[in-house]
């Protein structure tokens, strides 16, 4: 068995190799310390350093104005599908949901639980959600349209955002933020449990414009506001620092690889491989409509679920992990995020090829 697998894991996912190696070599002795950043205090000067550069970095690959703030919370993206409709929808006031899968139906549901008025302005569960709607039913002056940028179950996500005439887009980007370029303008808010494309789980990255921010209500309590991450730059309580650190240095290395233009040339090219090998063949089949395709989460089938068993097993053999397509809607899913490299993608194809030439 090699040291390291190719790893298409949806989340937990790839992180990257110099990354990890950068953190065991500081794990002992963060600069000089004598301690582990695991054993410093949240509000030591060098936990201070580490946040100051995990929010500035953030905001310069990003090309976030002054108007955002960056905060780390925690409880998942999944909190975040209370957090935003308890912070963000004002009495008498409705939210827009389009609902493009499971994530974006959970939102759904916790919005509903919370009792808050929501239209539903598009759904694509006519067709199982293998596409990205591109009609909407917009209520007059929504608090805000909710999406999931990046479908990581079906293998769908939005070429282009809707237009929402002036509402703000509350954006669900777990699985493909920092992926691409993209005018952050048209954004009140925006989230991403860490664990698919920045780093560890347990730390979520929460982009909130400042008059969304200034929405939470009072009466909610301090941990459950928007405002008090805001005002307390993340530190109300302790963070989860760690995770905080190492997401820190994901952004440097996406920083030293050109930022997130050269890492979407990076995943554009992966994506384009990977489609091209399904669609050449007549053996593997892609779930997800062309217009609609995931680059990062990429779903196909084979002819027989035998077959899909037998591939995920001869892959495992060839080391390569995590291509299990989610234990919903069965199949095979190869995970694109930023730390897989191009070399895995050529890897996977050409175990592909003979797959099909022995099996097809
Ligand atoms: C993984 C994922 C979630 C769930 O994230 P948690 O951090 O586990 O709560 C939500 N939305 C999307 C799009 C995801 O990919």
């Amino acid at each position: 068995m090699k040291e390291r697998v190719f790893n298409f894991n949806p989340g937990p996912s790839a992180l990257p190799l110099e990354v990890l190696k950068e953190a065991r070599e500081e794990l002992l002795n963060y600069r000089s310390t004598g301690m582990s950043v695991l054993e410093i205090s949240h509000r030591s000067k060098e936990f201070d350093e580490i946040m100051a550069q995990a929010v500035a970095r953030v905001k310069s690959l990003m090309g976030l104005t002054d108007d955002y703030h960056v905060v780390f919370m925690t409880g998942g993206a999944s909190s975040q599908f209370f957090y935003a409709p308890m912070n963000l929808i004002r009495e008498g006031e409705t939210a827009d949901y389009i609902n493009t899968g499971t994530w974006s139906t959970k939102a759904i549901a916790e919005a509903r639980i919370l009792g808050k008025s929501v239209n539903v302005a598009a759904s694509s569960e006519d067709e199982n959600f293998t596409y990205i709607p591109k009609e909407f039913n917009f209520s007059p002056n929504p608090a805000y349209v909710h999406i999931t940028s990046n479908n990581t179950i079906k293998g769908t996500q939005y070429h282009s955002f809707p237009d929402t005439r002036g509402a703000p887009i509350a954006a669900d980007m777990s699985s493909d933020i920092l992926s691409r370029v993209f005018d952050p303008a048209p954004f009140g808010l925006i989230y991403a449990g860490a664990q698919k494309n920045i780093g560890p789980a347990g730390v979520t990255l929460v982009i909130i414009r400042d008059d969304l921010a200034k929405r939470s209500p009072e009466t909610l309590p301090t941990m459950l506001r928007y405002s008090t991450y805001v005002a307390k730059n993340s530190l109300f309580n302790t963070p989860p620092a760690f995770a905080i650190y190492f997401a820190n240095l994901v952004f440097k290395w996406i920083e030293s690889a050109g930022g997130v233009a050269a890492v979407e040339k990076v995943n554009n090219e992966k994506a384009r491989l990977l489609y091209q090998a399904i669609d050449q063949s007549g053996f593997y089949r892609g779930t997800a409509r062309e217009d609609s395709r995931s680059k990062m989460n990429v779903t196909f089938r084979l002819p027989t679920e035998e077959l899909e068993a037998k591939f995920i097993e001869d892959a495992a053999g060839e080391g390569m992990g995590g291509l299990k397509g989610h234990r919903s809607v069965g199949g095979l899913r190869a995970s694109l995020y930023n730390a897989v490299g191009p070399d895995a993608v050529r890897a996977l194809v050409s175990f592909m090829g003979e797959f099909e030439r022995r099996h097809g």
